[in-house]
């Protein structure tokens, strides 16, 4: 159902290199993407038509050299049991360590698919010296080279094999995912939702052990939700491992059409809301933010218009997400978050007829056309939305090479106030005609 996939391996064997090589490739490819790139740990990538999620377990591991030890063990562990696919990665320079064989023993356990790949084979000679990783009784592997990206092709290649299709748009319930960090307020969230009228209707595996889709009816809608928080608590894994985290929302965003980030209002917009924020915004996923313990908050004037001009300007240019206050505790405007969450399910599903499209969007590019570059004037002719299943538009001009990203941020937020999409990352193209 999904298609997650870990590297895994003791530090400095070049998990991140192999990482941000995986990753780049997909950035080269799509030009224009709404939104950066901050989080290093978690990336989305695809290779021969299959998309997956690439997760680095590397960046995560803190403190001392036994912690460390430990703290790579369970993250293998983690890894083991949340990813669908593992790339182990081991270093031919080092040659098989200790650690290796710890690491080793743990994936022969396991019967989802694992590709070893022997990195730092940077020229032909080192091939050889890559045989002695058949004792990590894990069959073959695959010789790399990270820094200049030989034989990463065939890595992929066997990774695509292993890869599901996308599935099919069908025409199905919203499905919302409840993300967020730790106590913020995830389970409260839910509970004060569906509070007793829970109807379980059916129970999706999400996988073999857990179910993570859930349908109700509340309010008047039918909507799935994918829950983060109580599957938690059941895991032997230790629940602080930010990694952890990362690696439910990475799952629980996967399966949803919008994410509703709840945010601890006491403590603000943090660095792991932004990730789980961009993570949503990278699949293209609605967005709605829920400021929970509103209840807790002294209300100065300005309190809520600073809150959420501060939260808007970390996730700036993509401005037009929904932010509402809430309760989960004394409910408030519970119901408003759902309504909400609705909304911007419909949004993601909209499309702009050409001609609509057309008649404001060229005379607003005609009246601020993209300013001159290299002496030669760009010039926008004609644009479409395309029939992609979340809102991606295509403009077509004579210099498409010379559009800055400043004035795709202005087509953006002209778009944004034009046609109403709140909450839903768009993509724009600038192509040659
Ligand atoms: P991580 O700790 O496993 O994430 O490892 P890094 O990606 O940070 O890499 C550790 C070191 O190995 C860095 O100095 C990298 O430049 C180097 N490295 C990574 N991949 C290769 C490679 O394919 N060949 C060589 N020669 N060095 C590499
Ligand atoms: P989760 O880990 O995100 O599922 O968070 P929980 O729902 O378990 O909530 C963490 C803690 O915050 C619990 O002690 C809740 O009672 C408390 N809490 C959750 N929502 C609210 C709220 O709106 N107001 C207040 N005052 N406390 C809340």
């Amino acid at each position: 159902m999904s298609n997650i996939v870990a590297i895994v391996g003791r530090p400095n064997v070049g998990k991140s290199t192999l990482f941000n090589r995986l990753v780049q490739r997909r950035e080269a490819i799509v030009d224009s993407v709404s939104g950066v790139t901050r989080d290093r740990h978690y990336g989305k990538s695809d290779w021969n038509g299959k998309e997956f999620s690439v997760i680095d377990t590397g960046g995560y591991a803190v403190g001392s050299d036994d912690v460390f030890e430990e703290e790579i063990r369970k993250q293998v562990q983690l890894a083991i049991e949340e990813a669908d696919i593992i790339i182990f990665v081991v270093d031919v320079e080092q040659g098989i360590t200790p650690m290796d064989s710890e690491v080793a023993k743990l994936l022969r356990k396991v019967k989802k698919p694992i590709l070893m790949a022997v990195n730092k084979v940077d020229n032909a000679m080192r091939d050889a010296d890559a045989v002695e990783f058949y004792n990590l009784g894990l069959g073959d592997y695959f010789t790399i080279s990270s820094i200049n990206g030989s034989g990463t092709g065939e890595l992929l290649d066997a990774l695509a094999e292993k890869l599901e299709d996308a599935p099919e748009e069908k025409d199905e319930l919203p499905r919302f995912a409840v993300v967020g960090r730790p106590n913020a307020g995830k389970s409260s969230f839910i509970n004060a939702l569906i509070g007793q009228e829970r109807f379980v209707v059916t129970d999706i595996a999400g996988t073999t052990r857990d179910s993570i889709d859930t349908k109700y009816n509340r309010f008047g809608f039918d909507f799935n939700l994918v829950d983060t928080a109580g599957i938690r608590k059941k895991s032997k894994v230790k629940e602080d491992l930010e990694f952890y985290t990362v690696m439910r929302a990475v799952r629980a965003i996967e399966h949803c059409d919008v994410a509703i980030l709840v945010l601890d209002a006491t403590r603000g917009f943090e660095g792991q809301d932004e990730n789980i924020f961009w993570l949503a915004e990278k699949n293209k996923k609605g967005i709605i933010i829920l400021v929970n313990k509103w209840d807790l908050i002294e209300k100065e004037t300005n309190t809520m218009r600073d809150f959420e001009a501060q939260v808007r300007k970390e996730i700036a240019p993509f401005t037009d997400v929904p932010i509402l206050f809430i309760s989960a505790l004394t409910k408030q405007r519970i119901f408003k978050a759902i309504e909400t969450a609705v909304e911007v399910f419909e949004n993601r599903k909209k499309r702009i007829p050409t001609s609509k499209l057309n008649d404001t969007m060229l005379e607003i590019v005609k009246q601020y056309s993209p300013p001159a570059y290299k002496g030669k004037f760009v010039k926008i002719k004609y644009c479409m939305q395309l029939p992609t299943p979340t809102p991606q538009f295509v403009f077509f001009c004579n210099l498409p090479q010379y559009i800055r990203d400043p004035y795709k941020r202005f087509v953006e937020n002209k778009l944004r106030e034009l046609f109403d999409l709140k909450g839903v990352p768009i993509v724009i193209y600038f192509r040659q005609k």
